[in-house]
């Protein structure tokens, strides 16, 4: 296994690695409903690498279509949450779990999406712009 970096991760259980030549991009949060549910969190941490430049080492995400629009990877041995992407034709990232990250310490986020769907009794005091 390569050295934990800003360009690796992986899902839990260790069956999962992958690595990007690229650091993270649009690092987001997203509060709508949708990543809320497949999180489990209030809001989901999102991390794009630009689609080809993203490689599974060891492992393969299982796939949920999410919509007619869009799927979501998850390891199927542990159920960590790993990718967010589009599969439209233009979709240019593909998004991992943040979390899921070596080093999400070095990732930090630009903005807010979902905000229509904030959860009221979460207060943050960041002063990322909120859009949807
Ligand atoms: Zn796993
Ligand atoms: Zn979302």
């Amino acid at each position: 296994m390569s050295q934990p970096s800003l360009t690796s991760g992986g899902c839990l259980c260790g069956n999962i690695r992958y690595e990007s030549p690229d650091a993270p991009e649009n690092v987001h949060f997203c509060h709508c409903t949708m990543c809320r549910k497949i999180s489990g969190g209030p809001f989901a941490y999102l991390a794009g690498f630009k689609k080809g430049r993203l490689r599974f080492l060891t492992g393969e995400p299982a796939y949920y279509a999410s919509s007619a629009k869009a799927r979501r990877g998850h390891c199927p041995v542990c159920g960590s949450h790993l990718t967010f992407e589009y599969i439209t034709p233009e979709a240019k990232h593909v998004y991992v779990a943040g979390g899921s990250l070596d080093r999400p310490d070095l990732a930090p986020p630009i903005k807010h999406v979902g905000a229509s769907t904030w959860l009221s009794w979460l207060h943050l005091e960041d002063e990322l712009e909120r859009g949807e």
